[in-house]
């Protein structure tokens, strides 16, 4: 077994065992890269994922890695600049929408502007629009509007490859265009927290403290990094504050709400939640529709309508993997300059390079849930508080934040403007019972069967 098909079943394993976001935080770009008889070394793409792998994921990997290969004693880490890193991880994870990709098939070159961090390819022009993402949205042009007094901080979250980072660089863009003389910077939770850290230890926290003052929009990405850094809590709680204090803007991106952010002090906590939260989810099939076509307006490219409509329906999980698949197809058209892909060429290009699932709708689940339960849909959303009304409601809430990956806000909003706490009740209400109520278990089951037969 060579090292590439070594990691490939060491990966299957840890993906079953980890959330999605986790698995693709965390082994994006990693391999091995050398493997003597007891010791195996594992390339990461940073210093950060390699300490995380090395604190977090240790035990997991050496158990997985043992399965294959008995005689493996001890794992060192490594870090390794991307470039190098790209082609091993495509050819690695075949069934992932191969994350190189991305890099590989940029079509038009954009440079990061030093002064901001900020990457000019990230606006509002280019962000589509959705009822998955249209609160964070909503949030973010308001923020822009009314920078360091209307939310403050501004946090955005959802999973990966969702927007989260493409909406703070268009915060930050758009400022900048609208008002030149305001100081922007865009920063990872990783970047900030090493500089941190050594401001720290160089005592320098004043220093560094009055350097990110001067900005007045602060954009951080992926603050649930944060997680665990004790001595990086409590110095940051202290810039947060003085930020603040001075009517800075400060944007968080995370890929949970802040109380899913494990090991993180209370008060920063309370910090986080002290502005507006809002969260980008999965877009649905005409949302993801509509991102292939102004992808590849931009891209300038053309694939004939049914093919886009073919990505669009097969590649359901995020935005990332729905533009890694679009690229793929076009460069197996540019094969072909004198005819269209078939859809079955495409399915097969899709099959190898992404793990296809089927999508629900929203409108799909309301109405197999209202059938099933004999209530007129529309009920559903009006005011009554009857039994037979309050369950199927109670269910469909459910079933549109688990299987629909609705976010609270937009599932309170599709019955009749209620509130997102009605949601969030409405959720853990459902389950609990279903752990508790082994016949609302066998109904919500019994939905599921026929809304995915
Ligand atoms: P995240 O930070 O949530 O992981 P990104 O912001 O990096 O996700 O988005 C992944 C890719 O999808 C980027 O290329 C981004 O431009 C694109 N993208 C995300 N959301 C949208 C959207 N609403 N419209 C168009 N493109 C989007
Ligand atoms: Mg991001």
């Amino acid at each position: 077994m060579d090292n590439n098909e070594l990691w490939n079943v060491v990966l299957r394993e840890i993906e079953v065992s980890t959330s999605k976001a986790n698995f693709a935080t965390w082994f994006q770009q990693t391999a091995i890269n050398n493997h003597s008889e007891a010791c195996v070394t594992i390339s990461t793409p940073s210093a950060f994922v390699k300490e995380w792998l090395e604190y977090k994921y240790h035990k997991q990997i050496l158990k997985a890695l043992r399965v294959a290969a008995p005689d493996v004693r001890t794992i060192q880490y490594m870090v390794t600049p991307a470039p190098l890193q790209a082609a091993r991880t495509a050819a690695a994870k075949p069934q992932q929408a191969a994350p190189g990709t991305d890099e590989q098939l940029e079509f038009v070159e954009f440079t990061v502007d030093r002064a901001t961090n900020l990457n000019p390819r990230y606006v509002f022009e280019n962000f589509i629009v959705g009822s998955f993402n249209e609160l964070a949205y909503a949030a973010a042009l308001a923020t822009v509007k009314n920078i360091g007094v209307l939310y403050n901080p501004l946090f955005i979250y959802g999973g990966v490859g969702l927007g989260k980072t493409h909406l703070l660089h268009a915060i930050g863009n758009a400022v900048k265009q609208q008002r030149p003389n305001v100081k922007i910077s865009y920063i990872s939770t990783e970047r900030f927290t090493s500089e941190l850290v050594s401001a720290i230890q160089n005592r320098e926290t004043d220093r560094f403290k009055e350097r990110y003052r001067q900005n007045d929009v602060l954009l951080i990405d992926d603050i649930q990094f944060i997680s665990g850094k004790t001595t990086t809590q409590e110095e940051f709680f202290h810039t947060f504050n003085a930020l603040h204090g001075a009517n800075k803007q400060i944007v968080f991106s995370s890929d949970g709400p802040p109380k899913s952010i494990q090991h993180l002090e209370e008060r920063l906590r309370s910090r986080f939640e002290g502005g507006m939260i809002v969260d980008v989810t999965v877009p649905e099939y005409e949302s993801r529709l509509a991102i292939l076509k102004s992808k590849m307006q931009e891209k300038k490219q053309r694939l004939g309508p049914e093919l886009l409509e073919y990505i669009a329906a097969e590649v359901a999980s995020n935005i990332r993997e729905l533009e890694g698949a679009l690229n793929v197809v076009i460069v197996h058209q540019a094969r072909h300059p004198h005819r269209s892909l078939t859809s079955g060429e495409v399915r097969e290009i899709l099959a190898k390079n992404t793990a296809p699932r089927r999508a629900i709708t929203a409108a799909q689940i309301i109405r197999i849930v209202a059938e099933f339960y004999d209530v007129p849909e529309r009920m559903l959303s009006e005011k009554t508080r009857r039994k037979e009304v309050v369950k199927p409601r109670q269910i469909c809430m459910y079933l549109l934040r688990e299987d629909f990956s609705g976010s609270y806000p937009y599932i309170g909003q599709k019955f009749g403007g209620r509130d997102h706490t009605t949601a969030l009740h409405a959720h853990e209400k459902i389950a609990k019972n279903i752990k508790g109520n082994e016949s609302i278990a066998n109904e919500i089951k019994q939905i599921r069967d026929i809304l995915y037969k």
